[in-house]
């Protein structure tokens, strides 16, 4: 089956629920058993809530089939889904690798949860690739990837990273929210534990936080047991919200992939702006590994201001912005821009920290008006 198809139809039997064409959202607990005997492990298919409802299978079901796993989870947020996946893969003494672009949140949890229980964290410079092997330890189980990176996107080559884990027994794990399964299958290639903030562009519409783990089948019996053991449980609710939102995924991301090449082709004329930030163009430094991994680009970019803007200007320029929200996350169906603060962000790859760099999410309004908007913002900064 193709992409589109698995998105109308995964995770849904509509027969086993007298026809309707969606699950129902199942608000539970307690789940009865006819009989003793049934109460025995493997007796039925649901227990007790904490474990699974109709509503979780499927949106598990469905995002299984389109990131090709042995398994997937849920959690209450893309972070929850983060650490999860991270604690699933170390024990006391084991060693950690994670790429210096990964998303704030995921570095300090790596730097204030992790060193609590003995484990040991190492940044690594995305551009390694293969060579990433030099800076194995003979303790170290996990590569924590994200692709492309936060705030600078970098792209690396995961599949020579993976190689070089796998040759030492490491898992590998990857943030995959900018791309969404449907842009970038990273399973295919390698990946042990694909990582969704479900928030972004699955639940689609900026009102609800989730995640998803998706787990090869070498990852998928240690995520089971530390999902399991931690008591993670995401309200039916919001499940239902990112199922849902899955149905038009692929309908929304071409249109978000649609207007950010537009907006972004005019963005880059301008002459206060020097350099876009999106892989998708061909003159950025990822593009020829965007082709080869990656079948879209989504609606998140930024873009570095011209050599001696102040920060003045820059927030004279997002504070004139009358389509674009300013405020965190990104993925729904509104157009969003934040300041991008590089200093303190990195710790073992060089970055000029004078850069003004400004983020945007490019949503579903038509272009000509974002584009509009972002002139008009250029004007009040500039003059
Ligand atoms: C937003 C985001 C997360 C965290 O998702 P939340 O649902 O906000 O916790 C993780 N990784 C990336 C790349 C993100 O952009």
């Amino acid at each position: 089956m193709k992409t589109d198809t698995k998105l109308a139809h995964a995770g849904r039997d509509p027969a086993s629920f007298h026809g309707f064409v969606n699950p129902p959202v199942v608000h539970a607990s307690t789940v009865l058993f006819p009989d003793v005997e049934t109460m025995r492990p493997g007796g039925q298919k649901f227990t007790y809530a904490r474990r699974g409802n109709p509503t979780t299978d499927s949106l598990e079901q469905a995002v299984k089939e389109l990131e090709g796993a042995e398994g997937v989870l849920l959690a209450n947020s893309g972070l929850n889904a983060v650490s999860l996946a991270i604690l699933s893969c170390v024990k006391s003494g084991d060693h950690i690798l994670i790429t210096d672009t990964a998303y704030h949140p995921t570095r300090h949890f790596a730097d204030t949860v992790l060193p609590k229980f003995g484990v040991e964290v190492d940044y690594y410079d995305p551009a390694l690739g293969a060579e990433i092997a030099t800076l194995f330890k003979p303790n170290t189980c996990a590569v924590f990837t994200e692709a492309p990176g936060s705030l600078t996107f970098d792209m690396q080559d995961i599949p020579a990273i993976a190689d070089a884990a796998h040759k030492v027994g490491a898992i590998v794990l990857m943030d995959n929210t900018w791309a969404t399964p449907l842009f970038c299958q990273p399973i295919s290639f390698g990946v042990d534990l694909s990582i969704q903030a479900g928030t972004k562009y699955i639940v689609g519409h900026s009102d609800a936080m989730l995640g998803t783990i998706a787990a090869s089948e070498r990852a998928w019996d240690e995520l089971h047991t530390l999902h399991g053991a931690i008591g993670s449980h995401v309200a039916p609710d919001d499940v239902y919200l990112g199922l849902r939102g899955l149905r038009t995924l692929s309908v929304r991301l071409e249109r978000h992939q649609h207007n950010t090449f537009a907006v972004l082709g005019w963005l880059k004329d301008q002459s206060r702006v020097a350099q876009i930030r999106y892989p998708g163009f061909d003159t950025d430094p990822g593009h020829e590994i965007w082709r080869r991994d990656f079948s879209g680009a989504s609606g998140l970019c930024a873009f570095d201001f011209a050599a001696g803007t102040s920060r003045e200007q820059a927030n004279t320029f997002l504070n004139a912005l009358k389509l674009f929200g300013l405020g965190y996350s990104w993925g729904g169906f509104e157009s969003l821009a934040i300041p991008v603060k590089l200093k303190g962000s990195r710790s073992v790859t060089p970055i000029d920290e004078s850069l003004c760099s400004v983020r945007l999410h490019i949503g579903l309004e038509d272009p000509e008006d974002l584009i509009n908007d972002l002139n008009q913002a250029l004007d009040k900064a500039f003059g």
